[in-house]
């Protein structure tokens, strides 16, 4: 198990997720998953290079690689769709061999062509949408950082939210640090901190702001529901719950299950909490929102397999 995450962390470009398959990390994963346990795969954006403008390469996947994974996935694997996968658990239900669910986070408008390529071999995802930030809602605030950061002009940028500081900007290095630093920053505080920061930034780079185009829009995703694909809550705004406090977090996490089930007239069972990683994105508290907002299941990012005994409500994945 331990070997499988490492070997999965290290293939961080999209060919090393090529090579991964090829050399037989999916046969490991297989070894490793007995049949009570089901592999919940974390995907986030299918793209190539054009797609780390708006996603960290980190947690891109080519197309190509992506669809070499399903073909692979569906000859050799069990894979079910999430919902399902978590009520055989939760009801303590056998799961076939091998059970593997698919899921992508945030609603990257390169997810209609993901869809595509899981209905092209029957196999059905879930997609953790971030509700408001669709292709004509609100900026999608992780890859607005990255395009006022492009935007600012000049060796450095001086910042008085959520404290007076200077963050350099002459190399790429200190705009790949400064990107990692304001998202830390939006990540560690209350949303109207956070959207201070952001609207000062947009004044200092002397950009409006306006809806993320390399989001999904509506109709795509009406188009991915069509296709069978089954949608998921990842909050209204990408907040960060823990930060949030219990009345934004509540508002986030009930308010983006309603959003999608009023505008997709479809179930919405499942979430996932967004910016995994080193901050606290998760607790008891929020997991009992989840529970209460209707969700049958919540995913982390925590690597490993989803048991029986797992919680329902912090259940693992595999990141991709
Ligand atoms: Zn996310």
């Amino acid at each position: 198990m331990n070997a499988l995450v490492s070997r999965l962390r290290r293939s961080i470009a999209p060919a090393g997720k090529t090579l991964l398959f090829r050399s037989g990390g999916c046969r490991a994963l297989r070894t490793l998953a007995p049949s009570r346990n089901v592999a919940i795969l974390r995907y986030h954006a299918v793209c190539g290079p054009e797609g780390y403008a708006y996603a960290d390469p980190g947690i891109c996947v080519s197309p190509e690689a992506f669809d070499a994974h399903i073909a692979y996935l569906s000859s050799q694997y069990a894979v079910l769709p999430l919902p399902e996968a978590v009520a055989r658990l939760t009801s303590r239900q056998p799961l076939p061999p091998n059970a593997v669910a698919i899921t992508f986070d945030d609603g990257y408008a390169d997810n209609l062509g993901a869809a595509r390529t899981l209905h092209k071999y029957g196999v059905v995802g879930t997609f953790y949408l971030t509700a408001d930030c669709l292709a004509d809602g609100q900026p999608f605030w992780p890859t607005e950082i990255k395009t006022l950061v492009e935007a600012l002009r000049g060796p450095a940028v001086t910042i008085t939210v959520p404290r007076a500081q200077t963050l350099p900007l002459a190399t790429a290095t200190d705009r790949y640090r400064a990107i990692k630093t304001l998202t830390k920053l939006c990540k560690g505080h209350p949303i109207p901190v956070r959207d201070a920061l952001r609207a000062e930034l947009r004044q200092l780079a002397g950009v409006p702001a306006a809806p993320t185009p390399t989001m999904l829009t509506w109709d795509q995703v009406r188009e991915m529901v069509s296709l069978g694909m089954d949608m998921g809550g990842h909050t209204l705004t990408h907040t960060n719950l823990p930060s949030a406090g219990p009345e934004d977090a509540w508002r986030e996490i009930d308010g983006c299950r309603r959003v999608l089930r009023e505008r997709l007239g479809v179930e919405v069972t499942q979430f996932s909490y967004p910016n995994g990683g080193a901050e606290r994105y998760h607790t008891p508290e929020l997991h009992d929102m989840a529970r209460r907002a209707g969700f049958t299941g919540a995913a982390t990012s925590s690597n490993g397999f989803t048991t029986p005994d797992s919680d329902p409500f912090a259940m693992e994945r595999v990141e991709i």
